[in-house]
C-alpha cells in the first residue's frame, strides 16, 4: 500500500478551505510527513494519519511549511512520546528547525535528531531511497522523491512443483535469482521459474518552487508528481516573481518527465476551492491531472 493525504493543499495563509502545506504518505504501515504548517497535527486528526510518524521532511523554511512543527512536537510530547523524531530540511536546518523546537517554555520530552541534507542526497532504506533534489524556489529549497527499490520478479509455484522443486527455502532461494540443487542430482535455476523484475513506485513532491530540470529529472517515468500550482496563467508573472508556478507550467513538468498522474496543490487564497481554472489549464497540458483538497487521499498503485 502506498498512498498520499495532502493536509493542507493552500499557499502562504490558511483559508476556510484550504489549510497551509502538508503532506502525509503512508507506505507499509509507516507514515512519513513533507512540510508541516500550521495547523498540520489538527488536519492529521480529522484526516486520520495517525501521530506514530519518525520523520519529517521540509522542503525549506517559509512560514507556511513550517509554523506546524512547534505544536505537533509539544501534542507528541504530551502524548508520552518516547521515540525519537528525525527533522529533515535543507541548509539552515540546524538553526532554524531548532529554534521552532525550542520555541516557548516547555522543554522537549522526546530526542529530537535535526538532519541537513542537500539536492544530491540520498537516504536509503530497506525498501526504497528518499532523494533529495534542487528546486527554484529561493536559496536553499529541495524537493524529495519516494523512490521504491525494484521488486524480484514473478515467482511461479506451479512451474517450481512440476519441477519437483520442494516447497520451502529452496523456493526463496530460487526467487532471488540462484540456482539450487536438488536432492536427486538436478539443478533447477530461476530463469524458467521468476520472472522478470518488478519496477517499484516513484512519488514525487517538488516543495514550493518554478518549473525546473532537476524536478524533470527527479520526476522522470514517476507514478504520481505532486507539484506546486500557486497561480493560474494570469498571474504568470506574478509566479515568476515569487518563485511559484503556474498550473500549466507544472503541467508541463510532468509532461516533460512523463509521469503517470500529476496532482496539484499549493493553491493561492484566490482560487475557489475546486480551483477549475488551474484543474483546466493543467489538462490542457497533461490530462491525467487532478488539483489536490484538503483530507484527500490519493492511492498509488503499481504501473502492472
Ligand atoms: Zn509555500
Ligand atoms: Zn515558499
Amino acid at each position: 500500500m502506498l498512498s498520499l493525504t495532502f493536509l493542507g493543499t493552500g499557499a502562504a495563509c490558511p483559508t476556510v478551505d484550504r489549510n497551509v502545506a502538508a503532506l502525509s504518505l503512508q507506505r507499509e504501515g509507516e507514515t512519513l510527513l513533507f512540510d508541516c504548517g500550521e495547523g498540520s497535527q489538527r488536519q492529521m486528526m480529522r484526516y486520520g494519519v495517525g501521530f506514530s510518524l519518525s520523520e519529517i521532511f521540509f522542503t525549506h523554511y517559509h512560514a507556511d511549511h513550517l509554523l506546524g512543527v512547534t505544536g505537533l512536537l509539544r501534542t507528541l510530547g504530551l502524548q508520552d512520546r518516547t521515540a525519537p523524531l528525525t527533522l529533515y530540511g535543507p541548509r539552515g536546518a540546524q538553526r532554524i528547525l531548532g529554534a521552532a523546537i525550542n520555541l516557548g517554555i516547555e522543554r522537549n520530552q522526546f530526542p529530537v535528531e535535526i538532519v541537513e541534507l542537500g539536492p544530491g542526497d540520498r537516504l536509503p532504506r530497506d525498501e526504497y531511497d528518499i532523494v533529495v533534489f534542487e528546486t527554484d524556489h529561493r536559496a536553499d529549497t529541495v524537493g524529495y522523491a519516494l523512490v521504491e527499490h525494484t521488486r524480484l520478479g514473478r515467482f511461479d509455484p506451479e512451474r517450481a512443483r512440476e519441477l519437483g522443486v520442494p516447497e520451502g527455502p529452496l523456493w526463496g532461494r530460487l526467487h532471488r535469482g540462484e540456482t539450487v540443487a536438488l536432492d536427486d542430482g538436478r539443478s533447477v535455476g530461476p530463469h524458467d521459474l521468476v520472472g522478470a523484475p518488478r519496477p517499484g513506485r516513484t512519488v514525487v513532491y517538488s516543495g514550493d518552487t518554478r518549473p525546473h530540470p532537476a524536478v524533470v529529472e527527479a520526476a522522470r517515468g514517476a507514478d504520481l508528481l505532486v507539484h506546486e500550482a500557486t497561480f493560474g496563467g494570469e498571474e504568470a508573472a506574478r509566479a515568476r516573481e515569487t518563485g511559484h508556478s503556474t498550473a500549466a507550467e507544472a503541467a508541463g513538468v510532468a509532461r516533460e518527465a512523463g509521469v503517470r498522474r500529476l496532482v496539484l496543490t499549493h493553491i493561492s487564497p484566490r482560487y475557489t476551492r475546486d480551483a477549475p481554472e488551474l484543474l483546466a489549464e493543467a489538462r490542457a497540458v497533461f490530462p491525467e491531472t487532478i488539483v489536490a483538497r484538503d483530507g484527500m487521499t490519493v492511492e498509488v498503485p503499481f504501473a502492472e
